[in-house]
């Protein structure tokens, strides 16, 4: 038995689920603090913190918008296109907690083309990292022994043809370089760690991440505060599950009255395999085996032409 765990089923929820609740009775030894964050552990009641100058520069901007994925990104080239109808002066301010923008974009994706051709019509022009149009789709029924061929209509969800197999990655890091060119103000490897507040309750901005904090959450030497982005508007798109996103829903009550968000994990791999077996454009779904029928899932293999690797296919499974 796992040291000190005890699971306790009791409580009836509002729908009349068992509610579970998880009592550990740890040490510190055996289960360390899983976050010694300050939203956790306030840092007005820990004496590490007394007297540390805990000032914030501000700056004052248009719209800022929390991550640089495909959503942020659109949202502040269509903005700047905009601005630039209207003939208006707009400062939009992008934060991205990734080292560089697309840093933290893994997936393999195939994408639409209809809202990039609304957004941005000469993508071809201007060099956006769209190399490999699907030409061939196929979708099986897996058995732990057999493979069962599933034909795709036309209408189908399944039927990519006209779409194109991307690195997101690398198409994210072209809409920043886009972004960048109707000067957005891209700062990446910057998290938004804080929603700040008016006073009258509505959302004035995001303060981002202090930094030189140790592990154990007290202040180091290299200790520097983040600082405050106040905004007219401020975007979240920070992805699904942002942690800021969550206090949101939770202070605006955003979740009453819908269905329960459900989430997937997906397991990417690149794969460098033998040319011959090596159909550029080629996209191939199954379901079934290795999940049993009550689970939702399966899994893509997509052939795409790469700059450096002759092949990368990319698989993945979702479980929800
Ligand atoms: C394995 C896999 C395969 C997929 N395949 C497809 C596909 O074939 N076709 C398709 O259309 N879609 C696909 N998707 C879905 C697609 O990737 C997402 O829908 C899309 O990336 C969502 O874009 P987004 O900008 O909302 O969020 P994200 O892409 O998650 O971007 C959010 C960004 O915000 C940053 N961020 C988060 N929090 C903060 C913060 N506090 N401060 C600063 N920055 C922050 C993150 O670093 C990230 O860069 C796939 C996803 C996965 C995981």
């Amino acid at each position: 038995m796992v040291h000190g765990f005890v699971l306790r089923a009791f409580n009836r929820g509002q729908n009349g689920c068992l509610v579970f609740k998880r009592l550990y009775s740890w040490t510190e030894q055996s289960f360390p603090k899983i976050t010694t964050h300050y939203t956790v552990h306030p840092r007005e009641k820990d004496p590490r913190w007394e007297g540390v100058d805990m000032e914030r520069a501000v700056d004052e901007v248009d719209v800022v918008i929390v991550g640089g994925g495909p959503a942020g990104m659109s949202a502040a080239i269509r903005l700047k296109q905009l601005a630039a109808l209207h003939e208006k002066e707009m400062r939009i301010c992008v934060v991205e907690k990734a080292a560089e923008i697309g840093g933290h974009t893994l997936s393999g994706a195939c994408l639409e083309l209809g809202p990039l051709n609304e957004l941005i019509p000469d993508w071809k022009e201007r060099g956006a990292p769209l190399h490999t149009p699907v030409t061939e789709d196929k979708f099986a029924l897996l058995t732990e022994n057999y493979r069962i061929p599933l034909p795709i209509l036309p209408g189908m969800p399944m039927h990519n043809h006209g779409n194109m197999i991307v690195r997101l990655g690398h198409f994210v890091q072209w809409l920043g370089s886009q972004a960048e060119e109707l000067g957005v103000e891209i700062h990446p490897g910057i998290a938004a760690s804080e929603i700040l507040y008016h006073e009258d309750g509505s959302v004035k901005g995001i303060a981002t991440n202090d930094v030189g904090i140790a592990k154990d959450g007290s202040p180091k030497d290299t200790f520097a505060r983040g600082m405050e982005l106040h905004a007219k508007c401020t975007i979240f798109a920070e992805g699904c599950h942002g942690h800021l996103a969550k206090m949101l829903y939770k202070k605006f009550n955003l979740r009453t009255e819908c269905e329960p968000q459900t989430y997937a994990i997906g397991l990417k791999e690149l794969w460098e395999i033998d040319p011959a077996k090596h159909h550029p454009g080629r996209i191939e779904h199954t379901v079934g085996w290795p999940l049993e029928r009550t689970t939702y899932g399966g899994s893509f293999l997509y052939h795409v032409t790469d700059e450096r690797y002759e092949v990368v296919p990319t698989c993945g499974i979702y479980l929800a």
